[in-house]
């Protein structure tokens, strides 16, 4: 029976492009599993886009779209980058698929069956006028901790204070600027802290399925009180609309937070999956020799250590006959550290700068070249890897193309001039020795991959490389080929490479699955699998040997890590005034500007600034209007134009007369300016009365 294996990565969530975190994880997901395939597993590998949640809801209104264009404008462009870098997952879903609304709601209404769902009253700042709920994010004041303006709801960027939204100064809504009311509502908690699930979590975290340090991690989250009460709170998991997400089942207007309907995705994918190739979802989940695996980064270690296997060994069904069988729960949750750049910032989630995988890709860097530095510094620990240019160069030139790549092209030439690229069945016994010791490798790094320890495994390859060279050194044959009578030594030699260049690609097949590909063409074989490494190809042909991999140019690194550009020049305000605070769509209506028709304007004794308007808006009897215009219309240029006025303006008695509204009129801050004051004029075909709005 094959091994079967169902994988995923983390759900990237869609309000952005994907940075080089994500793609770090997906390399190292991708090559456990191509590793797995090579051994006959039969491996299911789905990811999807996390959808839900307020900042993507928030995103969208900016962008003017549905949240639901919005996050399909982001899956759109997801495409490039997987198939950029060889990441060749089954399945890509999301999580407002409607697999995962009906398989969250499904198990929502396991938890509620299993009394693990509490409805509790919670108070939280309400934005009056956008009419919703704020998120923490979305809440700015004053700290109140050390008194700096415009700090988030949940800590303070100047002082590092944490605090909660309810205790900033002045709070106001980022959303509107609307100062936030304190409002209650009724909110839905996962009770994390059932004695069941603290008794359930304690034992599952430890059983082995956890790397240590993460098992270690975990532990301190259990620890008791003086009562001994284990220390896990309940989950809030709801949200009040709007909200973009799942409604919650018999509560209408309530819908999922985004975390508890993401690692649902995962199962969704799945079922997405097979809504397509046919295989029964239920059946597959329930084989016992299934194994669930998460690759995931250490910042979302809770949800997926705690909240989601609760979440489904609660979820479970009970039977007739009274016993209860739990939904499966993940076997193996691999988790791995941060990409830095140049020990320099973190790639975290939520900070994805320094390297863009698509210019990467875009300026024509290969593929595999990252696939295989990465692979080269990942380990089964949580530690962080850090992305050096220069190690890059080196061990990609030296290693990947000085050690290994050269090994076909050192003896593709001689085969292809001499022996019509035939290779020597005999292979002589040196050669038989050191193949041999090759293939003896296969299981130590099988056992390396299986272990994600990539950077291990690689090594082991790079030393079986330098074992290879030494012989080609050794052996020499540049110089055989000019010796009289060593047709056969030469021949040897030569067939010994391609088979050394066999195996070690198949050991390498894992991170470089095209290059793989390239090679198979070139050696004229069939898929390498892991197996493979036993046999031999023997007296074969081979076709003729074409360019494999390039060595990294370092201009082309250079160009990757530009710096980044000049520091925004301050540009004097607009019109030379800034943009006025924001306004709601309300106030701005307050104000009733209409058409009028000048239908006189006259020039005003003892004043050198005012003409004198008489305006025709449609109320059947005309205005009279002082403007500050004299200076820039004659009163001739004016009369039978139409322009816009503010109706609704109080009257104000002047010293000439009453003026009865305004006239708009364009100008720099500084009405003096040379660059002057221009009466505003419709487009034709506005009459007099319309409301401007
Ligand atoms: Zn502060």
């Amino acid at each position: 029976m094959s091994r079967q294996l169902f994988v995923t990565t983390a759900l990237p969530y869609a309000n952005g492009p994907f940075h080089v975190g994500h793609v770090m994880e997906y390399i190292q997901a991708d090559t456990w599993v191509r590793f797995q395939r090579m051994r006959g597993a039969e491996v299911n590998f789905v990811c999807a886009d996390d959808a839900h949640g307020a900042p993507i809801m928030i995103a969208a209104e900016k962008a003017g779209l549905t949240p639901q264009q919005f996050v399909a404008n982001i899956a759109a462009g997801r495409k490039p980058y997987l198939d950029g870098f060889h990441i060749a997952f089954d399945n890509w879903s999301s999580t407002d698929a409607p697999e995962n609304h009906e398989l969250a709601r499904e198990i929502y209404r396991a938890l509620r069956k299993n009394e693990l769902i509490d409805v509790r009253e919670v108070e939280q700042f309400f934005d009056p006028e956008k009419g919703m709920f704020l998120p923490d994010r979305f809440i700015k004041g004053t700290c109140p901790n050390c008194g700096t303006p415009d700090q988030y709801g949940d800590n303070c960027e100047s002082c590092g204070a944490v605090y909660a939204p309810t205790e900033l100064k002045n709070p106001y809504s980022a959303l509107s600027g609307a100062t936030p009311v304190l409002k209650t509502s009724e909110h839905f908690f996962f009770r994390l802290s059932d004695p069941r699930c603290v008794e359930f979590l304690e034992s599952w975290t430890q059983d082995g399925r956890l790397q240590p340090e993460v098992a270690n991690k975990v532990k301190e989250w259990f620890k008791r009180d003086d009562t001994g009460k284990a220390g896990l709170g309940d989950w809030d998991i709801s949200r009040e609309a709007p909200y973009f997400g799942i409604e919650i089942p018999d509560a209408p207007g309530k819908y999922f937070y985004v975390w508890l309907d993401a690692p649902v995705g995962y199962l969704a994918s799945l079922k997405n999956l097979f809504s397509k190739t046919g295989a029964d979802f239920d059946a597959y989940l329930a084989r016992p020799d299934l194994e669930q695996v998460h690759f995931i980064g250490k910042d979302i270690v809770t949800f997926h250590t705690l909240f989601w296997p609760a979440m489904l060994h609660f979820s479970g069904k009970h039977q007739a006959d009274g016993t209860y069988v739990p939904r499966k729960t993940p076997d193996k949750v691999f988790v791995h550290g941060f990409l830095t750049v140049n020990n320099g910032e973190k790639m975290s989630k939520s900070r994805g700068t320094g390297i863009s995988p698509l210019k990467y890709l875009e300026l024509g860097l290969n593929a595999e070249w990252l696939r295989y530095y990465l692979a080269a510094k990942l380990s089964s620990r949580v530690e962080d890897i850090d992305f050096n240019p220069d190690d890059f160069t080196a061990r990609v030139n030296s290693d990947l193309v000085g050690k290994y790549i050269n090994i076909a092209s050192r003896a593709a030439g001689f085969l292809a001039k001499r022996f019509a690229n035939q290779l020597s069945g005999d292979l002589g016994v040196e050669g038989r020795v050191l193949l041999d010791g090759l293939r003896a490798h296969a299981d130590a790094i099988a056992e390396l991959y299986e272990e994600r320890e990539f950077a291990k495994a690689l090594r082991e390859v790079m030393a079986l490389a330098d074992r290879v060279n030494g012989y080609v050194d050794q052996n020499k044959p540049w110089e055989l080929a000019k010796q009289a009578g060593m047709d056969a030594a030469l021949h040897d030699v030569c067939s010994v490479c391609i088979e050394a260049f066999r195996l070690l690609t198949l050991y390498l097949k894992p991170v470089l699955p095209a290059l793989a590909v390239q090679v198979e063409a070139f050696l004229q074989i069939e898929p390498l699998q892991w197996a493979d490494s036993a046999r031999a190809l023997g007296h074969h042909r081979i076709a003729p040997y074409t360019h494999l991999m390039q060595r990294v140019d370092p201009k082309l690194l250079d160009a990757l890590f530009e710096p980044p550009p000049e520091p925004v020049i301050e540009l004097p305000p607009p019109g030379g005034e800034a943009i006025a605070p924001p306004i709601s769509a309300d106030e701005f209506f307050k104000v009733d500007l209409r058409i009028a028709l000048i239908v006189k304007a006259e020039a005003v004794e003892g004043s050198t600034k005012l003409l004198r308007l008489t305006l025709d808006v449609g109320e059947g009897k005309p205005r009279n209007v002082f403007s500050g215009i004299a200076a820039n219309y004659k009163p001739e240029q004016l009369t039978g134009k139409l322009t816009v006025m503010v109706a609704n303006l109080a009257p104000r008695k002047m010293k000439f007369g009453l003026s009865e509204g305004m006239v708009l009129a364009a100008s720099d801050a500084d009405e003096q300016a040379s660059t002057g004051v221009y009466v505003l004029e419709p487009f034709p075909g506005a009459v007099p009365g319309m409301r401007v709005r």
